[in-house]
């Protein structure tokens, strides 16, 4: 195995005289959040009437909801500064992140609101650079008196897979990644369409233990973010053990040695056999384009596009362009290739929910990039102002209040209010009385399907070159599109924004496991489910990271998910090789129970509100994509092993008095 690298976000941060440049601290404090600021002044000083000053004036964790008076802004500056420099004059060592109440009443006073005692132990994990510490030495690093062995074939190389190779590597455990495309980043290599980027500020969007402070913008666009996981993995040396353009076509388990094997095809059609004790799906839900099923799409005469799987050579510019869909893909190729073309049609089936958000285009400035690389744990407690921001603020608005009548507008207050201020947003871009109103208003209440972060999406929907079409789309044409109207609106080149086949997760890849049974037909086949979204019974040492019921809906970061599945992942491994197990399962019973749970929870959530239609939920209804706990929830839930929901044992049925 490689020596894990200096990975340690440690490393990061500058040792005890590490800021000692004055000016530079001086323009970078300028620059920095003053809530951030005051975070660190803390931590330094654990001096509570900072904060106490400071609390009037925070309503919410984004910069431009605090509204302190310059003079205390001025005062936090300065006394930062000189305890900046006394800790690096001296070479005293940084105090840890503070615990217990003192965090909390921080966090809480950054955020402008309680953050509950949950909340607190898990951000001091996040926070705490020490955290990143998923294994241990011994039998769990292979230490040659290990009880069994301990392999693993990762399939896929984007996020998760890397995630999982750093977290496996960390370990001492031996892995292959096996990646069908011809590089690291899985979604942010495929996609290409103009204007692909994140919609989660990129501080927070990105591995815990791999901060980046020199991110361009607060969100990033895909070249940007691809470069991130590229070099994430270079960082890590996992080029060495993954086999890219390798698609793996089956993984079958074998009970008598508790292995599993993977067949896989390589770029010239050859298929080959790797095994190990534990795969680890990391292939992600929304990688299969999804085309419309519309008659005579195959019979147009122009170019015909797919967000998903864009042709990079298209140029559109001159050009008449069609767009079908307006999820989150359409909504950034949209306004970013309108100033250009000739003419934009956009066909919307329904419209998505939409807000503003006055970081979205804006990059860092030289100063902020200065605080976060320079001033010690400002980035860590930036990242946790995001996490709020972005994490689960949001689900009390999600939630059915069975006693709110809203008229099919809304589901509770918090809903009723997020309505109103994304209709007065619309309003306010189209102008009072626009004819574009009634077409762009949804009638479901928000987050019924993914809220955008607006794109300059209405802004787009005032140039003359562009037309909102909402009559139903009956055929394509060899030279358009044909509307329920009866008209033809003739175009150069189509593009399908029109999403992923998610619903069958982990196709086509053929997963056998114990006594021969296909997952395929457990799932039937779109019907995908699992404990903590990893695990399944009859199918052994098999983990899905990013799988059934994990990805996010009401805010938050596919990272942390996948972060926490894989400390779960490392915790059933670490159990195996103390108890010398070949195999680990989660029971039936854990299984079914957690899977009720999570249908019982989505009945009370929006995006099961009737009439509310999304990728989230499956041809039948059942909402099998996304998650129903807050994260702090599943957190909880992936952070240790319940010694009645997992089974440890032999290759074969394990025996129900393991635990
Ligand atoms: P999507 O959200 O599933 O949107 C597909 C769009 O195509 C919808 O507007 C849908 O209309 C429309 N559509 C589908 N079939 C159609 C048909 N036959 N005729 C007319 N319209 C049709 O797909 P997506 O935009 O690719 O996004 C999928 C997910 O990817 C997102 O929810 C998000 O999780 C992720 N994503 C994230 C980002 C980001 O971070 N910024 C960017 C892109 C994608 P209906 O709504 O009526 O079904």
């Amino acid at each position: 195995m490689d020596t894990p690298p200096p990975s340690h976000p440690a490393s990061h941060i500058p040792a005890a005289d590490g800021p000692s440049d004055k000016a530079g601290l001086v323009e970078a404090m300028k620059a920095a959040d003053s809530a951030t600021l005051l975070l660190v002044l803390v931590q330094l000083t654990g001096e509570r009437h900072w904060l106490e000053r400071a609390r009037p004036y925070i309503s919410g964790p984004m910069n431009y909801q605090e509204k302190m008076p310059d003079q205390l802004r001025a005062e936090i500056r300065e006394a930062l500064l000189a305890h900046l420099l006394a800790f690096a004059g001296d070479g005293r060592e940084w105090p840890p992140i503070p615990e217990g109440a003192l965090l909390e009443e921080m966090l809480s006073t950054a955020v402008g609101e309680p953050i509950g005692r949950d909340y607190a132990a898990m951000m001091h994990q996040d926070l705490d650079p020490d955290h990143y510490a998923p294994a241990e030495p011994g039998p769990f690093g292979q230490g040659g008196d290990a009880p069994i062995d301990m392999d693993a074939v990762i399939i896929g190389a984007g996020m998760s897979g890397i995630a999982a190779a750093i977290y496996l590597q960390q370990a001492g455990i031996p892995f292959t990644i096996l990646e069908k495309d011809a590089a690291f980043g899985g979604t942010w290599y495929q996609n290409r369409y103009p204007g692909c980027g994140v919609d989660t500020p990129n501080h927070f969007y990105s591995y815990s233990f791999e901060p980046n402070n020199d991110w361009s913008h607060f969100f990033a666009k895909r070249d940007e973010l691809w470069r991130y996981f590229e070099d994430v993995a270079d960082r890590h040396r996992l080029r060495p053990h993954t086999r890219f353009g390798t698609e793996v076509i089956s993984a079958t388990y074998d009970e008598t040695s508790a292995r599993w094997t993977v067949v896989f095809r390589e770029r010239d059609g050859a298929t080959e056999t790797v095994t190990a004790r534990v795969v680890i799906s990391a292939v992600g839900v929304l990688n299969r384009p999804k085309w419309p099923e519309i008659e005579g799409l195959e019979s147009f005469g122009g170019t015909l596009l797919h967000s998903g799987a864009w042709d990079p050579d298209f140029d559109w510019r001159g050009k008449r362009i069609a767009m079908i869909g307006t999820g989150a893909s359409g909504h950034q190729i949209a306004p970013t290739i309108a100033p250009d073309v000739a003419e934009l049609t956009i066909f919307q089936r329904s419209p998505h929910w939409v807000v503003p958000n006055p970081n979205y285009f804006l990059g860092v400035s030289e100063g902020k990039k200065w605080a976060l690389e320079h001033i010690p744990f400002y980035a860590r407690w930036y990242r946790f102002q995001l996490f709020w921001a972005f994490a689960d603020g949001l689900h009390d608005a999600l939630r059915v209040d069975p006693g709110w009548n809203g008229d099919g507008r809304s589901i509770n207050a918090a809903n009723d209010r997020h309505r109103a201020f994304m209709e007065r947003f619309i309003e306010s871009e189209l102008g009072e009385g626009s004819p574009l109103i009634p077409k762009v208003l949804p009638d479901y209440p928000p987050y019924g399907k993914r809220i955008l972060i607006d794109n300059r999406w209405y802004a787009m929907l005032r140039r003359d070159n562009v037309a909102l079409v909402t009559d139903d789309i009956v055929a394509v044409r060899p030279e358009g599109v044909e509307t329920a109207d009866g008209i033809v609106h003739e175009v150069d080149a189509i593009v399908c924004a029109t999403g992923f086949q998610a619903s069958r997760m982990l196709a086509p890849m053929e997963i056998v496991g114990r006594d021969g049974v296909q997952l395929r037909k457990i799932w039937k086949p779109d019907d995908a489910t699992a404990y903590l979204g990893t695990m399944m019974p009859g199918f052994p040492n098999f983990f899905t990271l990013l799988g059934p019921n994990t990805s996010l809906a009401h805010g938050g970061n596919a990272i942390f998910v996948t972060e926490c599945q894989m400390r779960f992942v490392m915790l059933c491994i670490k159990q195996m090789l103390d108890g010398g197990h070949e195999a680990a399962e989660v029971t039936d019973q854990a299984h079914d129970a957690y899977v009720e749970d999570v249908d019982r929870l989505h009945d009370g959530m929006v995006w099961s509100y009737p009439g509310v239609k999304s990728w989230y939920r499956n041809p039948a209804g059942r909402v099998f994509a996304v998650l129903p706990y807050r994260l702090v929830d599943f957190w909880k839930m992936t952070g240790s092993l319940d010694p009645a929901a997992i089974r440890f044992g032999g290759g074969g049925r394990p025996a129900p008095d393991i635990a």
